[in-house]
């Protein structure tokens, strides 16, 4: 079988430098094109005939970009975060036409998405839960799209499972967080952080953390050309690397 010819976009920046070095490495893909601010991504995956174009950028363009995936016929793995649930349904629906996907994926590392999944399923029975996410400063957007994605796995899992909706103690002060789908989220950007995410459920008498931490960007990798390979044999829209690891 041929190469996976695959663009990057975002390629200068922290997690696009390390996409390029695992594409490289990787013995069925080529890369073809590493496009960051002054590149056009869709033009340079057009001439080169790309299969695939990855994206981590910022997520003030997350939108822009996945709409600009979907110009070309190119599978589109998709790390940037900073997308709404309205904005994932709004692209599932385009998505729907294509022959190749769109993977979008607010965590690419198999750890983290086991954590969430252990959390969503240990709120089923230990429904009061409260998220804290701890990341490098140059990260943008708070919560982490891993954070919303955990709040609504534990809601929906809490939903299933026919536990009420009880609203978090001290809903509305600033000290208590954010909250997302009815739990508590909250951020902390700390120099020494890479990303870590802990899960705190209490119950009667006890407590049980579940935590994830990333300690080298190489870390999301094994997720990202997962993602690739998947994405170019199939269409419509993925949301969340768990829907391909437990399909
Ligand atoms: P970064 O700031 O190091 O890199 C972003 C790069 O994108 C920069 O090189 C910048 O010049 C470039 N860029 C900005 N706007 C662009 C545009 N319009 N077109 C092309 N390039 C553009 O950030 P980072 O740490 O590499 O993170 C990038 C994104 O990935 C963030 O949204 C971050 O939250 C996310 N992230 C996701 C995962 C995951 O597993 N899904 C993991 C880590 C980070």
């Amino acid at each position: 079988m041929e190469n996976i010819r695959v663009v990057v976009n975002g390629a200068k920046g922290r997690m696009g430098q390390e996409t390029v070095k695992a594409v490289e490495a990787a013995e069925d893909m080529r890369l073809v094109a590493a496009c960051d601010l002054a590149d056009d991504f869709v033009e340079a995956a057009r001439s080169a005939g790309a299969d695939a174009i990855v994206d981590f950028t910022v997520p003030s363009v997350a939108m822009e970009n996945a709409r600009r995936i979907m110009e070309t016929d190119c599978a589109g793995v998709i790390g940037t975060t900073g997308f709404t649930a309205e904005d994932v349904e709004k692209l599932r629906g385009e998505a729907e036409r294509r022959e190749k996907g769109i993977l979008i994926a607010p965590n690419f590392a198999i750890g983290a998405v086991l954590m969430m999944r252990f959390a969503a399923e240990a709120a089923r029975v230990m429904p009061d839960v409260e998220i804290i996410e701890l990341h490098h400063p140059g990260k943008v957007d708070a919560p982490s799209g891993t954070a919303l994605k955990t709040a609504a796995l534990i809601a929906e899992a809490k939903e299933k499972a026919g536990l009420g909706t009880a609203k978090p103690v001290g809903e509305g002060q600033a000290p208590r967080g954010m909250v997302v789908d009815g739990v508590c989220v909250h951020s902390v950007r700390l120099t020494g952080l890479l990303a870590h995410q802990e899960v705190i459920l209490g119950g009667e008498g006890q407590t049980l953390s579940i935590r994830h931490d990333t300690i080298s960007r190489a870390s999301f990798m094994p997720g990202v050309l997962l993602g690739i390979r998947e994405m170019v044999k199939r269409g419509g829209l993925v949301y969340g690397l768990d829907s391909l690891l437990f399909e």
